[in-house]
C-alpha cells in the first residue's frame, strides 16, 4: 500500500470507523452519521481526496483490495463526494460488476426482462461516462436486443468487448469519476461556488441493494418538508422495479403517502413506509437537518442509500430553521444564521416562480425588487388611465422624473432606460415596494411609435404584457407564474431571535405616512430619514411646491410656504403617531431644483396655469433657476441659508406637530436634520433659527418639548471638517448617496449607463451606489466618523444612504462604531438579520 504505483486508500464505513473529513467528503461523513444511527445503510467504503487525486493522475489502484469489501459477484455503485454538496462532482454509476455471468444469474433469480434492462443500464453509463461514447448510440429503451446492440456497438466503438472484469470496470469508472472532477468546466463551476482552486474530490463506493425482484421490489426518495413552502409534509416518489433516481424521472412513479390519488407505498408496503417515516424523523433530529432519503426495496426488505439536504426556496429554509429550532433540535441563534439575509428580501414580494419558463427580453440593474406583470405603458397619463380601468401596467421610460409619481403609484411596475440604483425612479420603486428596473439601456424606446426594441430586435408595444422580475433586473415575455409574499409568524420570530443578538439599531428611511406604516410592520427602530421635499411629490402638492420655488418675491414664497405648512404640520403629526414614540428623524428641504421644474410644455402649462401667471413668465423663470450642475447647484442647506423663511417653516410645523403630539399625551423628540452641509457655519445659521422658532413655539403653545439638531455628511468637506461641525450636531447622519457622488465625482443619475462596463472590466469592483466602497468613501467615514466623535463624545453616528441596508455596509458601519443604519422600508428585515449574523 505504501508503493505509489497502487494506491488502496479507503476507509470501510462502520459506526466506528474514523472517515476523515473534509477528506473524504459531505457524502461519506452523512453515511457514516446514518451508519451510527443505525438506518440499514449497505456495505460502503471511502475514498479520501489524495487517493482519486492519484487516480487522475494516472496511479493504479488496488481494485482487488476495494471489492474484498463485498460479496461475491457483487454489484456495487460509484458516488461523488466532495467536500460540499454544492460543488457538484461527476454522476453516480450504478450496477458496477455487471457481466455476461451476473446477467446470467440475474435472469434466473429475476427474470430475462429484468437482468436485460439492468445489463443495458449498466452499459449505457459507462459506455458515455466511462469510454466518453455519443450517447445517441445508447438512448435506446431497454429489451434483450436492445442490450445486444449496445454491447455491439460499444465492441465496434472500442475495437474490444465489454469489459467483464469487475476490478477493471471499478478502476476505469473511478479513474474517469476522477479525471472529470479535474476537468476545466467543472472546476470553473464549483469556484463560481466558493470552493478552492486545490478542493479534493471523496468517492464512495457502496454495495447496490437491487431494486428489482419478487415481493415489493423497487426504489424512491422521500422528504419531510415541501420543498417549496417548507411545510411539513410527507414529499416524494415510489417506482416498483427500479434503481437510483429513477422514480423522480419517470412518469410512472406512485407517491408515498396515502392522502393522495391513485396507489401509494403507504398502501402496497406500509411497514416499509412507516420504518421509513421513523428513520427521516431520526435524521432530522440527529443530523439537526431535513433530509431528503434515497431508498431501495428488495423483497419487502429496506435499505437507505444515501440522505442529502433538502434543496429548497428560501422561504422554505426559512420556515425549516424556525421549525428545528421550536423542535429544540438547533438553538434560537443557529436558525438565525441558517437564513441568508439576501434571501429574505424575495419573500416580502410577488416572485417569478423559479420552476416556470422564463423569455427575457431585456436586461437591467435590480433596482427594486419584487416581480409584477402588467401592459406596457410609455406614459404616466396612460398608467393611471391603465389604472382607472382596472388593468396593472408597466410604466416604461426612458427616466423619470417628478411629474411621473402619479403614474408610478398607478403602476405596478417600473422599467427606465436610464439611471442607476439611486435614480429617481429607483428610490421611489423602492420607497413604494414596487419592482423597478432601471439602466436597461439595451433597449430602445420610440415615444412617438410608443414601441419598445428588445436587445434582440424583438419590438413590444403599448398594451404588450410583460413581467418585471425587480429582483433579477430582467424582464420577461408575458405573463408568469408568481409566488406569493411569505411574511407570516415564523418570519416574524426568526426576526425575532435575530434583534434579540444584534448590537447595532436599525432604522428606516420613510417619507410618507405609508412608508412609516410599513417601516413599523417591519420593526424598524425609527425613521433615520424623513425626505421631507419628497412628502409633496403628490398630486396637487407637487404644485404648491412648485409655488414655493418659483416665488421670485418674499411675498408670493410667505403665501406658498403659508399654504405648506399645514400640510406639513399634519404629516408630521401622522409620522410621530405611527411610529409610536420611536425617534423620527426629518430632513429640512433638499430639494435638487432639477426635480421640481416640469421637464415638459405640457407640464410647463399646467404649471402656468395652476400660478395663474403667462406662460412666457414661467417659462422665464424656469430658465432662470435651471442650473448647469443641479445636483451641486442650490440644493439642501444652500437654499436653508439663501431664502431661511423655508426652514422656518418646516420647524415650525414640526414643533407644532410635537405640541399637537404632547397635548394628547405622549412625547415626541424630534431629530431634526440638516442636509448637504460642508461648512459649519452653515449649521450655526439654521440652528439659531430653528432655536428661535422653537422658543416661539414653546411660548405661544405654553408646552415644553425637547428636540435634536443634527447635520447629514454628504460632502467630503462635511467628512472632513467633522470636528467642528459636531460642536453644533446632537448627531451625524453619512448620506452616502451623495457622498459616493462626490468622492468619485461621479453623477449618481447618469452612472447607469457606463457602471457595467466599469465592473465587467473590473475598474470598480461592484457599483458604487450599491455596495458601499469601503476603500475611498469608508475611508471619509472613518475620517468623519473619529473627528466628530473626538470633539463630542456623546456624538449619534449612522448611515442613511441607500448602501444602509446592505450586510456589507451594516459590517462597516459595526466596526465604526455607529450607533444605526437607515435603510429603505423593504430592506429593514434584511438589514435585522444581516446585523444578527454579524454579532454572532
Ligand atoms: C444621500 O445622499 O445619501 C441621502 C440619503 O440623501 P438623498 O438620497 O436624498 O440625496
Ligand atoms: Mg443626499
Amino acid at each position: 500500500m505504501q508503493k505509489m504505483d497502487k494506491i488502496a486508500d479507503f476507509a470501510e464505513i462502520t459506526p466506528t470507523a474514523r472517515i476523515m473529513t473534509p477528506a473524504h467528503g459531505w457524502r461519506a461523513k452523512c453515511l457514516q452519521r446514518l451508519v451510527r444511527l443505525e438506518l440499514p445503510v449497505p456495505e460502503t467504503v471511502a475514498l479520501p481526496a489524495q487517493t482519486v487525486r492519484g487516480i487522475a493522475a494516472g496511479q493504479q489502484v488496488d481494485v482487488a483490495a476495494i471489492l474484498a469489501h463485498f460479496g461475491e459477484g457483487a454489484l456495487i455503485s460509484v458516488r461523488p463526494s466532495p467536500e460540499n454538496p454544492d460543488w457538484g462532482g461527476p454522476g453516480t454509476i450504478l450496477n458496477v460488476g455487471m457481466n455476461a455471468g451476473r446477467h446470467a444469474a440475474l435472469v434466473e433469480k429475476h427474470g430475462q426482462a429484468a437482468a436485460d434492462a439492468l445489463y443495458l443500464r449498466f452499459v449505457q453509463s459507462y459506455a458515455t461516462h466511462v469510454a466518453r461514447l455519443d450517447p445517441d448510440m445508447f438512448d435506446a429503451a431497454p429489451s434483450a436486443e436492445a442490450l445486444r446492440d449496445a454491447l455491439r456497438v460499444y465492441e465496434l466503438e472500442m475495437e474490444e468487448p465489454f469489459p467483464q472484469d469487475a476490478g477493471r470496470q471499478l478502476a476505469e469508472v473511478l479513474r474517469s469519476m476522477a479525471r472529470a472532477w479535474e476537468g476545466t468546466t467543472a472546476r470553473l463551476l464549483r469556484q463560481a461556488k466558493g470552493a478552492a482552486p486545490e478542493a479534493g474530490l471523496g468517492l464512495v463506493v457502496q454495495e447496490m441493494a437491487q431494486g428489482i425482484g419478487k415481493g415489493v421490489s423497487g426504489s424512491g426518495v422521500m422528504q419531510f418538508v415541501d420543498p417549496v413552502t417548507g411545510l411539513a409534509q410527507v414529499t416524494g416518489r415510489y417506482l416498483g422495479q427500479s434503481q437510483g433516481r429513477d422514480a423522480l424521472k419517470k412518469t410512472d412513479a406512485i407517491y408515498l403517502t396515502r392522502d393522495v390519488r391513485g396507489p401509494s407505498l403507504e398502501d402496497i408496503a406500509p411497514e416499509v413506509f412507516a420504518e421509513l417515516v421513523a428513520h427521516g424523523a431520526r435524521c432530522r433530529t440527529k443530523l439537526r437537518e431535513e433530509m431528503q432519503i434515497e431508498f431501495t426495496i428488495e423483497d419487502g426488505r429496506l435499505s437507505v442509500l444515501d440522505a442529502v439536504k433538502v434543496a429548497r426556496s428560501a422561504r422554505a429554509g426559512l420556515k425549516i430553521a424556525v421549525a428545528l429550532a421550536r423542535d429544540g433540535i438547533i438553538t434560537e441563534n443557529e436558525a438565525v444564521l441558517r437564513v441568508a439575509p439576501r434571501s429574505l428580501t424575495e419573500m416580502l414580494h410577488f416572485q417569478v416562480d423559479p420552476r416556470g419558463p422564463r423569455d427575457v427580453f431585456i436586461k437591467g440593474i435590480a433596482a427594486s425588487p419584487g416581480a409584477a406583470t402588467g401592459r406596457i405603458v410609455f406614459s404616466s397619463a396612460a398608467a393611471q388611465a391603465s389604472a382607472a380601468r382596472g388593468e396593472p401596467c408597466v410604466l416604461v421610460r426612458r427616466e423619470t422624473a417628478p411629474e411621473d409619481i402619479r403614474g408610478m403609484h398607478s403602476a405596478i411596475g417600473v422599467l427606465t432606460e436610464r439611471g442607476g440604483m439611486t435614480s429617481h425612479a429607483a428610490v421611489i420603486a423602492r420607497g413604494l415596494g414596487l419592482p423597478c428596473i432601471v439602466g436597461a439601456s439595451e433597449m430602445k424606446l420610440d415615444g412617438k411609435e410608443k414601441t419598445l426594441t428588445a436587445q434582440d430586435g424583438r419590438v413590444l408595444r403599448e398594451g404588450d404584457v410583460i413581467t418585471l422580475d425587480g429582483s433579477t433586473g430582467e424582464a420577461l415575455m408575458g405573463a408568469t407564474e408568481m409566488l406569493a409574499p411569505a411574511l407570516d409568524e415564523d418570519f416574524r420570530t426568526l426576526l425575532g431571535w435575530a434583534d434579540a443578538v444584534r448590537d447595532i439599531g436599525i432604522r428606516a428611511n420613510a417619507d410618507t405616512p405609508a412608508d412609516a406604516a410599513t417601516a413599523r410592520r417591519f420593526e424598524a427602530q425609527g425613521i433615520g430619514l424623513c425626505r421631507t421635499e419628497h412628502m409633496f411629490f403628490e398630486d396637487d402638492r407637487l404644485v404648491v411646491m412648485r409655488e414655493m420655488i418659483f416665488a421670485d418675491t418674499s411675498k408670493d414664497r410667505a403665501a406658498a410656504l403659508a399654504r405648506l405648512l399645514p400640510m406639513q404640520r399634519d404629516d408630521f403629526v401622522q409620522l410621530f403617531s405611527i411610529m409610536q414614540g420611536l425617534p423620527v428623524c426629518i430632513r429640512l428641504f433638499d430639494p435638487p431644483l432639477h426635480e421640481f421644474l416640469p421637464q415638459s410644455r405640457e407640464g410647463l402649462r399646467e404649471l402656468a396655469e395652476a400660478l395663474d401667471r403667462p406662460l412666457s413668465e414661467v417659462v422665464r423663470r424656469a430658465e432662470a433657476l435651471s442650473e448647469f450642475n443641479p445636483m451641486l447647484g442650490m440644493r439642501g442647506v444652500r437654499l436653508g441659508v439663501v431664502l431661511p423663511e423655508i426652514y422656518d417653516m418646516q420647524a415650525q410645523a414640526i414643533f407644532e406637530a410635537t405640541v399637537e403630539i404632547a397635548r394628547g399625551g405622549a412625547a415626541v423628540v424630534p431629530e431634526i436634520m440638516i442636509p448637504l452641509v460642508s461648512a459649519k457655519r452653515e449649521v450655526e445659521l439654521v440652528k439659531a433659527r430653528v432655536d428661535a422658532v422653537a422658543a416661539k413655539v414653546r411660548a405661544k403653545s405654553g408646552v415644553e418639548f425637547a428636540y435634536k439638531l443634527g447635520v447629514m455628511v454628504e460632502t467630503p468637506r462635511a467628512a472632513l471638517r467633522a470636528g467642528e461641525i459636531a460642536q453644533h450636531a446632537a448627531f451625524l447622519s453619512f448620506g452616502t448617496n451623495d457622498l459616493t457622488q462626490m468622492t468619485y465625482g461621479l453623477s449618481r443619475d447618469d452612472a447607469g449607463r457606463f457602471m457595467n462596463t466599469y465592473v465587467q472590466q473590473g475598474v470598480f469592483p461592484e457599483d458604487p451606489f450599491h455596495v458601499l466602497d469601503v476603500d475611498g468613501v469608508g475611508e471619509l467615514l472613518h475620517i468623519g466618523a473619529e473627528r466628530g466623535r473626538k470633539a463630542r463624545g456623546d456624538l449619534v453616528l449612522s448611515i442613511c444612504g441607500e448602501h444602509g441596508g446592505n450586510p456589507e455596509s451594516i459590517d462597516f458601519c459595526r466596526k465604526a462604531g455607529f450607533d444605526y443604519v437607515s435603510c429603505s422600508p423593504y430592506r429593514v428585515p434584511l438589514a435585522r438579520l444581516a446585523a444578527a449574523h454579524l454579532a454572532l
